[in-house]
């Protein structure tokens, strides 16, 4: 076969045999399939040669660019040893270590002292535990990917109550817009009816607070004189169903995949206020937030916000393997110590819990973090980032731009005036991607809203690159 046919039929069997995510498989048959074969830095490459900037980050996990040397290395060494091994009855080295890595720098970052994992394996020992939210996250619970991190945090919190002897707290709080993931439970606890309305009658009971969508407010309010108006909105619910809710769960700072809806400052800190008041459990889902992404190593801290259960996901490998972790407070787990026959075991595990491969990349990428000083290097990145969407605001149909650090998005309207959206079957974020791809940049949009999600260690050069190719998309879709 030549190069070509061989490639050709690669797309026949893509078409033959895969069904895509989140992808009306008829439009797909009917094109031709990107097949990506290679990738270097931020760049991927189709096994037609042609680069692409990877202006996803290979779906918000990228932090570092592909082929990094120090994760390769860590993965191939640790593969010298053992790939997999169990969790369930066994331990194993990489995740021991890496837990204790976690530990240290969800704390060390929670309680707003400087970023710096760099210790040696046991030294120095982890600050002593602070109770009742404050810096008590220390306990690691593994999955492989961000929908079973929020499970498991689920179960954890339903739990908790029960062998606390408290009975009746079956639901949970979450919020308009939010996503947590694609299981049944991440489901019940989303609030994107695009994606989550078709299993309405397979879902939990949740309750919904308002989002924190300054652009398009429930209340029909403006920041700040709403006096957060959401919040609020929350703190009824509270009111009238605390007694019912487990845990509330939250995207802090942005709601990403519900269109990259950042809230206004203060909310998430009245957030943990009320969950503190009403005495419910707080998880914060930054599986997307999570290392790095909004300028700091996790979102919490821009509001001084310590959860009562943090969920982990997406970048913890650096792009590399399917990972995650749930961290609950001392308070939480040891609510499940008990007696064999007590049945307060937490009865959830997954195949792949704790993966050696995973967690020595995730180790290697905490490393990288260290070296690389990357947290630093992101200030001015984001500079750039804010002073491109200043400027395509002003677009004629550029309706809102939002970012927390180095996650944006670019709301696309129809009428600036009137705020009215684009149709959605118009698939207007679609053609300015399509566009874009025929530049060189591969970007991924949620319905009207550009995302853009590089990974952190994209050049100055390239981010410029990037966002020149957007913006140019943009201008050609819109004002065509
Ligand atoms: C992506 C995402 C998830 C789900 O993670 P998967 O690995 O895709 O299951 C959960 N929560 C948030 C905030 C996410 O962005």
């Amino acid at each position: 076969m030549s190069i070509l046919e061989e490639n050709e039929h690669l797309e026949e069997l893509d078409r033959k045999y895969i069904w895509h995510p989140f992808t009306q498989m008829k439009e797909w048959t009917e094109e031709t399939p990107v097949v990506i074969s290679e990738g270097r830095e931020c760049f991927i490459k189709d096994i037609y040669g042609r680069w692409y900037l990877d202006g996803v980050s290979s779906l918000w996990v990228n932090i570092f660019g592909h082929r990094k040397k120090e994760i390769d290395d860590a993965i191939k060494k640790q593969l010298d040893s053992i790939a997999h091994s169990t969790l369930l009855g066994l331990s194993n080295v990489p995740a021991i270590k890496l837990a204790e890595r976690l530990v240290q720098i969800v704390q060390m970052s929670l309680r707003g002292q400087k970023t710096n994992s760099a210790f040696l394996f046991g030294n120095p020992p982890i600050p002593p535990l602070v109770k009742g939210g404050k810096g008590g996250l220390c306990k690691v619970f593994y999955s492989d990917n961000g929908s079973t991190a929020v499970e498991v945090a689920l179960k954890m919190a339903f739990q908790y109550w029960r062998h606390k002897g408290i009975e009746g707290r079956n639901c949970f709080l979450s919020l308009n817009n939010a996503y947590h993931g694609d299981t049944i439970g991440a489901v019940s606890v989303g609030g994107v009816d695009i994606f989550h309305k078709a299993f309405g009658p397979l879902l939990f009971k949740t309750y919904k607070a308002p989002s924190p969508y300054c652009y398009r407010c429930e209340f029909d309010k403006k920041y700040p004189d709403c006096k957060l108006a959401c919040l609020s909105g929350m703190e009824e619910i509270f009111k009238a169903y605390g007694y019912e809710i487990a845990a509330l769960i939250i995207e802090p700072l942005i709601q990403a995949a519900g269109g990259m809806i950042t809230s206004p400052p203060g909310y998430l800190k009245g957030v943990r206020e009320l969950c503190t008041k009403y005495n419910i459990l707080m998880i914060v889902d930054e599986v997307a937030t999570g290392f790095g992404r909004t300028g700091k190593m996790f979102a919490c801290e821009h509001e001084g916000v310590v959860p009562d259960i943090i969920c982990l996901s997406k970048g913890i490998t650096g792009g590399y393997m399917p990972l995650a972790v749930t961290i609950a407070t001392e308070e939480i787990y040891s609510a499940f110590l008990g007696e064999f026959k007590d049945l307060k075991t937490f009865f959830h595990g997954h195949s792949y819990t704790g993966n050696p491969l995973a967690c020595a990349a995730a180790i290697a990428c905490l490393d990288l973090f260290d070296k690389e000083k990357v947290l630093e290097g992101l200030k001015f990145k984001i500079e750039i980032l804010e002073t491109w969407l200043k400027d395509v605001l002003n677009l004629r149909h550029t309706g809102d731009v939002r970012n927390a650090g180095l996650m944006a998005g670019v709301e696309m309207v129809k009428d600036k005036n009137t705020k009215e959206p684009y149709d959605w079957a118009e698939k207007m974020g679609w053609r300015v991607a399509y566009q874009a791809q025929d530049k060189g940049v591969f970007i991924r949009p949620l319905g009207n809203v550009i995302v853009i999600m590089p990974p952190l260690a994209i050049s100055d050069q390239n981010l410029n690159q990037l966002l020149r190719v957007i913006k140019e998309a943009i201008v050609a879709v819109t004002e065509e």
